[in-house]
């Protein structure tokens, strides 16, 4: 980098200025409020170091930060706020493609051999959006396996590869997820980085859930090999709970973004200007005006430290834990998934003693299909409490509490669990 350091000291994310009495702090409110007052009034984008040079500054550290944690040498590389996970995966695909072949960008699809993709089959939707959206096809992703606890299945994902590749397909991406939507459960990082590197495949991570566990020493080794990612989506807005919208996307190699999206707009971006271009971030951007989305995070960052988000994600893992210790002998419950959940997602059945002795398999699995939709149901009609529900492949509906909000207390869950009880047992 050429010219002086635009960084002033004082924008590193630092030690906790916040006393410890004060810590986890779980109400963001006034930080987000304060981030809107001032975004809103400085009414800016970011596109040119000119047109915001404070929030291009924050953003670069911010960055470099979550780089460094990640794993990665001196915290280098790229990134990016985007609009959300999904279009931090979508982003990384893009890079991904245009990595094995450049041309893409002048020449379009049509000069491109058929492209493949792989994710496991519990992976988020956005995976299959992003192949529409590039004009690679949702039928180009290859879905891969998973185990009983939804952890994609490294030795599948090899036989699908070498599948694609006998009949002339080019594999180019394999999305990893760290936290699934719905169990909560992280891809084995190493061996699907060893898969990749073997195949010489583009390897991105999706940490949009998941990614946040990073700020926990305890919980970290759950995303033991993402430092190997050739690419990683990291969403603030989720369980470090930064008001919406707060996603990045972490990029290895440097320069890729630029050369991948930049357009070169001769009225926004010249290249003759007297200071470091290099701040001028926003060509590597699809969009043109950005909103500030980093300013809040920043924030909270500066306001809690690396110490205050920890605690906080300590905390909803601790809640989930207890749930699970709760129910996973308790009579009338089953869980969807044996083991400890490694997030906070906890699957489970609820079974109200008119479906718990059924002895006919298919007629109780039948039955309890339907439990979980009338309790949730039951709950909106009283508002005290909510648990979202979903089927997942050949399992029939059942509950997933998640907990992201760390002023949750382990009487919530109590209550939550009083409240099934209470709402099901006549079914
Ligand atoms: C939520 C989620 C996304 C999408 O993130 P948005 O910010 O909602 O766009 C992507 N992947 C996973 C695993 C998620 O849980």
């Amino acid at each position: 980098m050429s010219g002086p350091c635009l960084v002033p000291a004082w924008s590193m994310p630092g030690p906790c200025l916040v006393p410890a009495w004060s810590r986890p702090c779980p109400c963001p409110s006034v930080l987000a409020v304060t981030h809107s007052s001032v975004t809103r009034a400085l009414c800016n984008s970011r596109f040119t170091y000119e047109v915001a040079p404070v929030f291009v500054l924050l953003e670069y550290v911010t960055l470099k930060k979550m780089r460094e944690i990640i794993g990665w040498t001196d915290g280098r590389g790229d990134g990016i706020f985007s609009p959300g996970g999904a279009i931090s995966n979508m982003y990384a695909m893009l890079l991904a493609r245009f990595k094995m072949f450049p041309e893409v960008k002048e020449k379009g699809m049509s000069c491109l051999p058929k492209l493949v993709a792989f994710t496991s089959e519990h992976s988020h939707f956005s995976i299959k959006k992003g192949a529409a959206a590039l004009g690679i096809g949702t039928e180009s992703v290859v879905c891969i396996r998973v185990d009983e606890s939804g952890k994609m299945i490294p030795a599948d994902l090899e036989r699908k590869i070498l599948e694609a590749k006998q009949k002339g397909l080019v594999p180019f991406f394999v999305s990893a997820t760290a936290g699934t939507t719905v169990y909560g459960a992280f891809d084995p990082l190493i061996a699907v980085s060893d898969v990749c590197k073997k195949y010489n495949v583009w390897m991105h991570v999706d940490g949009a859930w998941g990614g946040s566990l990073l700020m926990s020493r305890r919980h970290r080794w759950k995303l033991d090999g993402v430092d190997r990612a050739n690419s990683v989506t990291w969403n603030p807005h989720k369980m470090m709970s930064v008001p919406l919208q707060c996603s990045a996307l972490l990029v290895r190699e440097e320069g890729l973004m630029e050369s991948c999206n930049q357009m070169h707009a001769c009225y926004l971006f010249q290249q003759d200007k007297h200071y470091d271009l290099s701040y001028d971030t926003g060509d590597k951007a699809l969009q043109c005006g950005r909103h500030v989305d980093i300013f809040k995070l920043w924030l909270m960052w500066r306001a809690k430290g690396t110490i205050g988000f920890e605690a906080q994600i300590d905390k909803c893992l601790e809640l989930s834990e207890y749930l699970y210790n709760k129910i996973k002998d308790r009579e009338g419950y089953e869980m969807v998934f044996d083991g400890k959940p490694q997030h906070t997602n906890v699957c489970f059945w609820y079974l109200p003693p008119g479906v718990r002795y059924i002895e006919d398999k298919e007629e109780k699995k039948k039955q309890l299909h339907k439990v979980a939709p009338v309790i949730k149901a039951r709950m909106m009609e009283y508002g005290t409490t909510m648990v979202s529900y979903q089927p997942q492949g050949d399992k029939v509906n059942f509950f997933r509490m998640v907990i992201s909000n760390p002023a949750a207390t382990f009487e919530d869950i109590d209550f939550l669990i009083e409240e099934i009880e209470r709402l099901g047992q006549d079914l």
